[in-house]
Order: structure tokens, then sequence, then C-alpha cells
């Protein structure tokens, strides 16, 4: 059976609206976020419910056809756009955006997989609630593929990751049945917990249609402080002060270099410095509670001790949103702020936190004799001992090819010397199946590979991401 037939068939159960061929019209569909890698497709299925989903992955079941799931295509690790082989078709997720349902006595919300990470948030705010999921491409990302990557992001500190705040999910199968388990139980101790095994798993062991979202007391009081610090291993010192201080309070602890400071500054539009002086590292941190007012006070004081004791070199805490929302552009911004400085190599790895500054003496030591030619800019989320290292390479094809899979490979290295883990939050995807085979335990791949197995018998979910070869 031709892809042709394939998508014959899918255009009469989507209707022409939900199917897309032109070549112009699938190019977002099929170039990464940072437009550094591209797939292949013949068409985009564009399904808008659950069971025009569920009738597709029945059909492509039958007839072996391999499904790529997306919803907001920003996926760091190549997971979410075709491979190269024009095999592959898009499943896209983007029609399905409605609310279902909300209910602030039982703070949740369900919204179906297509729903802009930025959209519940708003519709979490107008409930009076929070929902604590946050990242940059948050006006972009849709829930589906948050909850298919299992995302972190600014808040992980407090709230922990999307695994953390999902209550239930609606899902269809390998084999085009729908589970419906959107359940929004506090306690559920009924056997497996079945929707922890499709978070994260990548589009390969199910399709994500809808979600039970855990809602949070929106805070009342947020307090937004910049710090200028010497150096790493000061920002696990002023961490554990804060911590004793603020406790869960503290939503966020990021670290930033002086060069992605400047970089920001230098490249984003309307971007400033946040303080007079330079330094080679920055902190940004963030204590919210319930209360209206009475942290500001608190903060003050800290900072006034941090100090006096020579912890800090400078710092300021922002007295309005508009200089709260610089703060985190300069954050947010770190890889745009530095794209045109040349080909950018990212990577995602954690450590424990005591762990981050070595981790970062080595890098930086390994680097300087491996890799002359290339600026590292680690930056990220310190209170969850995750970084994400920038590497700013040369623009040329050749010396990128050379030095991307060595560069990986030896943070990898420096990362598996520390116990840590080569993807803390971005997922394996395509880029890094091979760094999943060499790293982690067989037992452990076994164990995975049979789940693939069981959930997707015929092998049609997202082939080739998380696990290569099945
Ligand atoms: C500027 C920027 C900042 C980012 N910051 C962070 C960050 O701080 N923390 C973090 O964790 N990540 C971050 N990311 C990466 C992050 O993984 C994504 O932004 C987001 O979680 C993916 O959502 P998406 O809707 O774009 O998913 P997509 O990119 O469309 O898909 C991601 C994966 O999930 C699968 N998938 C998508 N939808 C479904 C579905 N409905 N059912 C089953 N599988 C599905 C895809 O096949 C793919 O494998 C960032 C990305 C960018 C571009």
């Amino acid at each position: 059976m031709s892809l042709n037939t394939f998508v014959e068939s899918a255009t009469e159960i989507l209707g022409p609206s939900g199917v897309i061929t032109a070549a112009d019209g699938k190019e977002h569909y099929l170039l990464d976020f940072w437009r550094q890698n591209r797939g292949e497709s013949p068409a985009v299925l564009r399904p808008a419910n659950t069971g025009e989903v569920a009738a597709i992955v029945r059909l492509a079941a039958e007839l072996g056809v391999p499904l790529v799931p997306q919803s907001g295509n920003t996926g760091l690790v190549t997971g979410s756009i075709p491979d190269a082989s024009g095999e592959q078709i898009v499943l896209s997720l983007e029609r399905m955006t409605s609310i279902r349902e909300r209910d602030p006595a039982g703070d949740y919300l369900v919204a179906e997989a297509g729903c802009i990470l930025a959209d519940i948030q708003q519709a979490a705010s107008d409930m009076d609630r929070l929902f604590p999921l946050s990242l940059g491409a948050q006006g972009s990302c849709r829930i589906g593929g948050n909850i298919s990557t299992n995302a972190g992001g600014v808040n992980v500190l407090r709230y922990g990751m999307t695994r953390q705040l999902v209550m239930g999910l609606e899902v269809v199968l390998g084999d085009g049945t729908i589970w419906n388990g959107l359940r929004a139980l506090k306690k559920d101790n009924t056997g497996y917990d079945l929707k922890q095994l499709f978070i994260g798993a990548e589009g390969t062991l199910g399709i994500v249609t809808a979600a039970v979202l855990r809602l949070f007391p929106r805070p009342r009081e947020t307090q937004t402080l910049w710090l200028a610090i010497d150096r790493p291993a000061v920002a696990i010192e002023l961490l554990k002060r804060f911590q004793a201080r603020f406790g869960e309070l503290i939503t966020s602890f990021e670290l930033l270099t002086g060069f992605g400071v400047d970089a920001a500054a230098t490249h984003l539009p309307g971007v400033r410095h946040p303080i007079e002086s330079r330094s080679d590292w920055h902190l940004l941190i963030e204590v919210e509670w319930s209360l209206e007012e009475g942290l500001l006070p608190r903060i003050e004081e800290i900072v006034e001790e941090i100090f006096a004791e020579d912890l800090a070199t400078d710092g300021t805490i922002a007295m309005s949103e508009e200089q709260r929302a610089m703060m985190w552009r300069i954050r947010e911004g770190q890889s745009e702020a530095t794209r045109n400085m040349g080909y950018i190599i990212r990577s995602d790895i954690s450590v424990k936190v005591r762990d981050l500054p070595v981790l970062i003496d080595r890098a930086r030591a390994h680097y300087a004799k491996s890799a002359p030619d290339v600026t590292l800019i680690p930056f990220g989320h310190v209170g969850d001992g995750n970084l994400h290292f920038n590497f700013v390479a040369p623009e040329d094809p050749a010396r990128v090819a050379e030095l991307k899979p060595a560069i990986l490979s030896d943070l990898a290295d420096l990362v598996f010397a520390l116990d840590g883990s080569f993807s803390a939050e971005h997922g394996i995807g395509r880029a890094k199946c091979g760094e999943l085979v060499r790293r982690k335990s067989g037992i452990e791949v076994a164990m995975m590979r049979q789940l693939k197995r069981t959930f997707d018998p015929k092998g049609i979910l997202n082939p080739g991401v998380v696990l290569a070869g099945e």
C-alpha cells in the first residue's frame, strides 16, 4: 500500500482542511525550531478531535505507516520532525485547542493536547490559580509536547517537572484504541500509574490527546533579584542560604555568564543590562508566596548580608513588572542572543547541585584544549543541577560536522564521571539515541524496548526516536 493511498484515506477521515500536502504549507512542520534540521514528509495531518486521531492511528497501524506526533515543534532533540526518508507522516495536534473543563475547587483544568502553554497559564490565572510550567518557548509550545517531553523550565525547584503537574491523561494507543485516563484525583493507588509511562515518552508509546493539569494557589507577591557573582561556587553557597531562609518559596535560581548577559544586551532589541557593573557570572533568583506583602523586607535583609560578606559584587531587586520582564528576557533569550555569533551546539545536562562548579571548571579546561575555536556558554537551572552548555562554533559546515559529535560526546563523558545525566529536560529525540544506548545500563535499555514493543507492536509511533532501530 503506497503512502499516497494512506494520505487519500486520511483525507477522507479529516477532510481537505485537515491535510497539508503543499510544499510551502508543510515547511513549518518539517523544520526544527532553530532551523538546523529538516525532515521530509508527504503530508501533515491535522485532526480536530480525539476520534479523528484514533481513526488516523488505526489506519496507520493497519497499513504500517509511521507517524510523527507534533505539537508546537519547539523540541530541541529533533523528535518532532520526521526523518529524511520522506516515509513518515506528521500528525499535528495543533487544532485540538479546547479547554474541556475548569475546576477551581478541585484545583485542575482539562486541556486538549494542542493548547499553547501560555494559553493554559492564562486560563489558570483567570481561575485565580497558577499553572506553574514556564519556559522560554511557552508562546509556541503546546501541552501535548510539554507532557511528551516531560518539560522542566524555570519553576521546577518548587513545583517539579511536568510529570508532577499531570493528574490524568487521555491517550490514543498504537492500535487506535482511546485510553480515557482523565482522572482528577489527588489519590489513586489502583495499580500501576500508567499515565507516567506516556509522560516523557516523546510520542513513542501513544498520542496524548488531553490532560488533567494540576493547578496551584496564585502567588500574590513575587520578588525577583539579580546578583553579580564572581564564580559558580558562590551560586551554590547562595542557593543554600536562600533555601535555609525561604525554603519552598524559591521558584527559580538561574545562573548566567557575563558573556551571555552582554550578548543579550547587545543583540536582543530593547534589552539593557540590569546592573551597571560587568561580571563573569550572574544569578537570577525569584521568590514568591501567597501573601500580599512582607517578602520584600526579607529579601532586602538577605541581600544586605550577602553584600556585607562580599558574596556578590553588585545586584538589584526588580521594582516593576517591566524590570522583572527584562531580567527574564535576558535569561530566556540566551540562545537567541548568541545565534548570529556562529553555529550554536546545544546541550542539556544535569549533575548533583554541589558538582556544578566542578563540571564547569572541568568543561572549560577540556574545551580550551580540544576545541579552542569554540566559546562555551553554560547557563540555566542551578537549583535543579541542570545547565545548558551552549557552544558557539565557527559557522563552517565542515568544522561543525567535526566538532559537534566530539563536543557532545566529551560533555557526556564529563557528566558521566560525576554520575550525571546527558539529557536533563529536553529528552532523547533522534539526536541522543546513540548516547542513550551507550550510557544506560543494558537492563534499562532492555526494559525500554520491552515497553515499546508492548505499546507499539507495529512500530508506527515515532520510529527512530528515543530507541533507534526498533
Ligand atoms: C526557546 C526554547 C526554550 C526552551 N526551554 C525549555 C526549558 O526551559 N525546559 C524544557 O524542558 N524544555 C525547553 N525547551 C524544549 C522543550 O522540550 C519544548 O519547548 C516543549 O516542551 C516541547 O513542546 P512542543 O509542543 O513544542 O513539542 P514538540 O516539539 O512538537 O514535540 C516534542 C516531542 O513530543 C512528541 N509529541 C508532541 N506532541 C505529542 C502528543 N500530543 N502526543 C505524543 N507525543 C507528542 C513529539 O513527537 C516530540 O518527540 C525549549 C525550547 C525552546 C525552543
